[in-house]
């Protein structure tokens, strides 16, 4: 009797365990295959909401209001990390909020998902890409994890210069080397601000709406991206609220205008038209493209939910 039940537990286990299986195997193979193949990351550095996307008394980003009708803009968007350049940024590279040095001179903590996207695909480096205004932004490129550190480090094209530059070098490089996943960085609303030059900050805010648009436009006239890129189009970190501390000349703590930032995703697997108000990160961004392109990823954040259905 009792080895009959012992039987009988054994057979209800292993039909349990097989129902398990069956299951997960379900769970894959109805993931939808995304049409996206190819990513890239627009980060404009610094501006604050209330001169971009909340402006009240005029309009500085008609390009990306513009084509917001044709994506999803979250409302509700934040750098819930250190509200600097080189943290905002790893932020969004590597999934995760770390503070590190904001001169460049300190690599994060963990691997981006350049080099995840580079060991998963084995593909040669120039298939993806960092291109950006400031040259410190190359610590993003590599990590101080001894797992990863040296391994699969995308291209990096980054320099002290104008956005002027930087939007020709990156049409170019998107042209000549068709790269699957880039960031692309501007920097001029930050260096503006730090200025002091209340005018040519928000000029380079229009400006950075126009490179913004001429991306979008290279995207949907190249066969290699028409139809398959996503785009997410977001900040490092924004600006101090008008009386906490420099007000628009500074950033960097933890008030509203420095955290509360902005997305814009545009792609073909995304809703048009939308506009999302749960609140999401910069972390959020990895996991999202990683889910995408079909990558294994651990980090802080989730995939926004919004974006891969
Ligand atoms: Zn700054
Ligand atoms: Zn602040």
């Amino acid at each position: 009797m009792r080895s009959y039940h012992l039987g009988l537990n054994l057979l209800c286990i292993i039909l349990v365990l097989s129902a398990c299986n069956q299951d997960e195997s379900i769970v894959q193979q109805s993931t939808p295959n995304f049409l996206t193949k190819k990513v890239i990351i627009i980060s404009i550095d610094g501006p604050r909401l209330t001169e971009s996307w909340t402006s009240a008394t005029e309009e500085n980003i008609p390009n990306q209001r513009n084509m917001a009708t044709q994506g999803v803009f979250f409302d509700n968007f934040y750098n819930e990390g250190t509200t600097k350049t080189m943290s905002g940024h790893s932020a969004i590279t590597t999934g995760r909020y770390e503070t590190i040095a904001n001169d460049g001179s300190e690599l994060p903590f963990h691997h981006s998902i350049f080099q995840q996207f580079l060991s998963t695909t084995l593909l040669p480096p120039e298939k993806s890409w960092i291109i950006g205004s400031k040259a410190k932004l190359a610590a993003l490129g590599d990590t101080k994890d001894l797992d990863w550190r040296g391994s699969f480090s995308p291209r990096i094209d980054t320099e002290d210069r104008a956005d002027a530059e930087t939007i020709l070098i990156a049409l170019q490089v998107l042209k000549e080397y068709s790269p699957i996943l880039s960031l692309i960085h501007f920097k001029e609303p930050d260096t503006y601000g730090h200025a002091n030059n209340w005018e040519k900050y928000k000029a380079s805010i229009r400006a950075t709406d126009e490179y913004v648009q001429e991306i979008w436009d290279y995207i949907q006239s190249d066969p290699f991206y028409r139809d398959q890129t996503a785009l997410f189009i977001t900040n490092d970190h924004g600006r101090h609220l008008d009386g906490i501390g420099t007000g628009f000349v500074g950033h960097g703590d933890k008030c509203e205008g420095c955290r509360h930032i902005s997305l814009l995703a545009l792609g073909p697997d995304f809703d048009k038209n939308k506009i999302v108000s749960d609140t999401y990160g910069q972390i959020d961004i990895a996991p999202t493209i990683a889910k995408l392109l079909g990558m294994e990823w651990e980090g802080e954040g989730e995939p926004i939910t919004e974006l891969v259905k």
